[in-house]
């Protein structure tokens, strides 16, 4: 028998939280985000529910060769562009758009030889300060794409540091939509600005709503804006769960510690469950002693120190569990529980993104299809 951990991959959850993307920007098309491997999901299984997408935003050329493979014909944007000149035979061959955030990336096109223009998406560094040409040298930039045979139509693009909350106790977007906007009044071309954060909590704006926008982790059930808001609040749906079996159990005495370090110590009887999860399977090994999981479907924490292959959670109010209990470690359990990764990711001083992302080769993957 394997070792009794897997990830669930919930296509119908992809689906649902898509359609919420559709629903915060009505006028706009909507680039379902699947770097990283569609944020640890799987592009395979990401494409299944996310296939309502106008179109694809990934990082790896790989990604985007995955996503043509598994014949996706509509947009693929490569958010980062081309890491090197020969790149570009491989966006024309399979017809990829892809960002210029630099002159180097511009040099690169204007020697490329092509029978088909490219699609570009130019970068504005609005205020992130990490790709993109500023404000001033956006307009020089744009002239320069618009003299090469080698580019067709020019998108207008920037990304937002802070749509997940306020920067320095003000709006956190407000600088850069203004920055965006000055140095971009009377260029044409499609835009695209808002991530999930900027889609949630500002599409109802104007000068916030664009042609595209680039859904990442909302596709997958995570809250950009957590604690302010839960997934209730934004009605996503988590589509990975991480879950795996008690595969020990241990009576504790008053003064007994548990796990490496002996960091946690019982002050009462007590009843603990060894789980087969641990930091190898990406478990985060930062949880804190005290961490939400479900065990059958109703609430219980971890105890003490997360180790590479197990993690101990507290049974004593859970008399019906013992070995063989299914244990949830985020995402929806048994008999419509759900657990957050939010919650999970906020005990362990960290954010959902990273713990999707950080599920590891050994876990094996069950993609639940439509039915
Ligand atoms: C990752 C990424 C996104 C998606 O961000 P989320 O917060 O996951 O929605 C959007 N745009 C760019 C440029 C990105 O790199």
């Amino acid at each position: 028998m394997p070792r009794p951990i897997e990830a669930l991959i919930h296509v119908s959850a992809l689906a649902h939280n898509l359609a919420r993307a559709r629903a915060c920007a009505p006028d706009a098309q909507v680039w379902a985000v699947v770097k990283a491997n569609a944020y640890g999901h799987g592009i395979e299984a990401a494409f299944e529910g996310l296939r309502a997408a106008d179109g694809f935003a990934c990082l790896d050329l790989d990604e985007a060769r995955r996503l043509r493979e598994l014949d996706w014909r509509g947009p693929i944007l490569l958010l980062e562009g081309c890491f090197e000149a020969r790149d570009l035979e491989l966006c024309s061959r399979l017809k990829l758009w892809h960002a210029v955030h630099c002159e180097q990336q511009i040099d690169w096109l204007a020697m490329h030889k092509t029978h088909e223009p490219h699609r570009v998406f130019l970068k504005m560094n609005s205020g992130m300060n990490r790709l993109g040409f500023t404000p001033q040298a956006f307009r020089a930039a744009w002239t320069r794409l618009n003299a090469l045979p080698q580019v067709d139509e020019i998108s207008l693009m920037t990304h937002f540091s802070d749509a997940d909350a306020q920067r320095f106790g003000k709006d956190g977007i407000a600088h850069q939509v203004a920055a965006f906007q000055a140095a971009t009044a009377d260029l044409p071309g499609e835009r695209s600005l808002s991530n999930s954060a900027a889609t949630l909590r500002y599409n109802q704006l104007t000068e916030v709503r664009a042609d595209w926008v680039r859904a990442g982790i909302m596709s997958y059930g995570g809250v950009p804006d957590y604690p302010e808001h839960d997934a209730n609040h934004w009605d996503l749906r988590p589509a990975m769960t991480l879950r795996a079996k008690v595969i020990g159990i241990q009576q504790l005495q008053p003064g007994d510690s548990v796990g490496y370090g002996s960091s946690f110590v019982a002050e009462a009887p007590m009843r603990i469950g060894t789980v087969a999860c641990g930091y190898a399977d990406g478990y985060p090994r930062h949880a804190s002693s005290g961490t939400p999981v479900l065990v059958e479907g109703q609430r219980s924490r971890t105890v003490g120190r997360v180790s590479m292959d197990m993690l101990a959670v507290d049974l004593t109010e859970l008399p019906h569990a013992g070995l063989g209990s299914e244990v949830t470690l985020w995402g929806q359990g048994p008999k419509g529980s759900l657990l957050p990764i939010d919650e999970v990711a906020r005990a362990a001083g960290t954010i959902g993104y990273e713990l999707m992302c950080a599920i590891t080769r050994r876990v094996p993957v069950t993609v639940q299809h439509l039915e």
